[in-house]
């Protein structure tokens, strides 16, 4: 599977590649995913991630704990869903769908969020995004959007205190190197459900627009199965789709 860190700088400059709204953060040294870096993705909880295998290994030993917890909680939903008679296609699909969404699923929380405008709500509030599912030969196409909605933030790192201090403490390195912290935004599926941070750069280097749209246009790709999402970006010529 592709990391789903794979898609986050879209279009690729050649001097200094800005930082842009989210962006993937090595856990171990810091170092900032670039357009042809592809960092590798934890396979134990597929969301933390390295830059390289070494700084996967140094970083083992504090990250264990929060890795086997997700690990753990995503046994125990497939227990769940199996034993409700849902197929196990549902665990695998939401993570598979998170992973390749990655890019629209974080500019969908960024807009929802209105960071741009109101930077703090990216502590108050998270996006939850619940799906429904069907079955399709087209793995792309068994997820479409039910509904979006802003939650407290706290719906998830109280409920969950390991995931919350993980939270915190990628948002800690976030603010220190000038963001304005970490987005959350959750897709949840019956009772499956998948937490998605994604660390935000200080909204004078964003360049994407406040759009009222972004609910349409999540579902517009995520019904026609594409992954081919690219934020939106408006200059002095207007704004640029792509
Ligand atoms: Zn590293
Ligand atoms: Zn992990």
């Amino acid at each position: 599977m592709a990391p789903a860190a794979a898609n986050y700088y879209s279009t690729p400059t050649h001097h200094n590649p800005p930082k842009q709204r989210g962006y993937r953060v090595c856990d171990q040294c810091g170092a900032i995913e670039q357009p042809n870096t592809r960092f590798r993705l934890c396979g134990g909880c597929m969301v933390t991630q390295y830059c390289s295998p070494d700084c996967q290994k140094a970083h083992w030993g504090s990250h264990k704990q929060i890795c086997q917890h997700t690990s753990g909680q995503i046994a125990t939903s497939k227990q769940n869903v199996l034993s409700n008679g849902y197929s196990e296609d549902i665990v695998k699909g939401v993570r598979k769908f998170t992973s390749a969404h990655a890019t629209l699923l974080g500019w969908a929380g960024f807009q929802a969020l209105q960071l741009k405008r109101i930077p703090s709500n990216v502590r108050q509030y998270a996006l939850l995004i619940t799906l429904s599912y069907r079955s399709s030969s087209d793995s792309l196409r068994r997820f479409s959007v039910m509904s979006t909605q802003l939650v407290p933030r706290t719906y998830v790192t109280d409920s969950d205190p390991l995931v919350g201090e993980d939270i915190r403490r990628r948002e800690d390195r976030c603010r220190r190197s000038g963001g304005i912290g970490t987005a959350v935004i959750i897709i949840q599926c019956g009772e499956v459900s998948q937490v998605m941070p994604v660390e935000v750069d200080s909204p004078s280097k964003i360049s994407w627009d406040a759009r009222d749209d972004w609910d349409d246009t999540l579902r517009h790709f995520v019904d026609a199965g594409r992954t081919d999402f690219i934020p939106i970006s408006s200059t002095s010529r207007g704004v640029i789709y792509g």
